[in-house]
């Protein structure tokens, strides 16, 4: 009888339980044992993990964060580490892993395959900045999220004729910011990807205010930051007053979308049987919608490229 495990790694995200109940239920169906690992790789080197059965993933498609735990784990890093983990894995009867997480952790699942415990990686962040899949676990999820916590700020900035800086998640990309900033009708979106003067901006609210606007939103992506400073800098320019939010962890968390549910559904159900064939060392992820894997070291390799023509559009139509 084959043994799977399964594990939720590095920074958590809204549909990884959806992917954990798709593999869990996808496994035994197949007739193979499936065991939780918790904690992410610090429950597979220290032995943390639980027996899962049909019932084990019960009423918990609906929910956000991960009933497995995610951890950061710094002992894997290291080859001594990877080599506990097989240890465990020989022990438990382990013979493949699925593991969610973001690029971190798919680095720990090639080592392991390497190793000799192949592994099947699933895209799951919010921030949608995995290059091989043009969809991440979560990150329909926290643009939802993102877009109501918005539209509850623009209510009161609309009120008061004033100059919102909105910051939302993503350090490395902007996809958060981009999309969140179309659907909320940001006058500025900034995002790693592109440089933007403050000048810029300043300009294009001034544009935009000599054409009647009276509020003004203005969406930063975390990888940009300094949202207070950018808040003073329009304040002081335009004299329009400005105040700076911070989204943080809400976006985080939340019930996951029906989006998120069915990807997360179907690359879980995909990952099985990729272990099901005995093969390992592959990401799981979305192209054009269709279900792919790739090898880890090429998808880890791959560039994502941004999506200017979407730019192009929210600026010209945010005036
Ligand atoms: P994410 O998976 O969201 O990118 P991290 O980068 O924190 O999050 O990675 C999660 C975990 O994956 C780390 O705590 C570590 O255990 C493992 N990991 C990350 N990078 C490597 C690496 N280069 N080699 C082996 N394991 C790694």
């Amino acid at each position: 009888q084959k043994t799977i495990g399964i594990l939720t790694s590095g920074g958590d995200a809204p549909g990884m339980n959806a992917a954990a109940r798709a593999v869990v239920r996808a496994a035994l169906k197949k007739g193979m044992r499936v065991i939780g690992i918790q904690r992410g790789y610090n429950g597979l080197i220290h032995g943390e993990m639980v027996e899962m059965n049909m019932r084990s993933v019960s009423d918990i498609i609906h929910r956000g964060g991960t009933m497995l735990y995610t951890a950061r784990c710094v002992e894997f890093r290291e080859w001594e580490g990877v080599l506990k983990a097989k240890k465990t894995c020989e022990e438990t009867g382990i013979d493949g892993i699925v593991v969610i997480g973001g690029d971190g952790s798919f680095r720990g699942a090639a080592d392991l395959s390497k190793a000799g415990v192949p592994c099947v990686g699933l895209p799951g962040t919010i921030d949608n900045d995995i290059a091989c899949t043009e969809y991440t676990i979560g990150y329909d999820t926290a643009m939802n999220t993102a877009m109501e916590m918005v539209d509850k700020i623009r209510d009161t900035s609309q009120s008061h004729d004033r100059c919102s800086v909105v910051e939302v998640m993503g350090r490395r990309a902007g996809y958060i910011a981009l999309n969140t900033g179309i659907a909320c009708g940001a006058t500025c979106i900034l995002v790693p990807e592109l440089e933007m003067k403050m000048e810029d901006v300043i300009a294009k609210i001034k544009e935009a205010q000599s054409l009647g606007k009276q509020n003004f939103i203005v969406l930063v992506a975390e990888g940009v930051g300094g949202s207070n400073e950018i808040a003073k800098q329009i304040e002081e320019a335009t004299g329009i007053e400005s105040r700076a939010t911070v989204l943080g962890h809400v976006q985080r968390g939340g019930n996951p979308t029906v989006r998120d549910r069915v990807e997360a559904s179907r690359m879980g159900y995909y990952a099985v049987e990729l272990l099901e064939k005995g093969i390992g060392n592959r990401v799981v992820g979305l192209q054009k919608g269709e279900v792919v894997d790739f090898d880890i070291q090429e998808a880890l390799s791959m560039k994502k490229e941004f999506p200017m023509d979407l730019y192009k559009i929210a600026n010209e139509i945010s005036f």
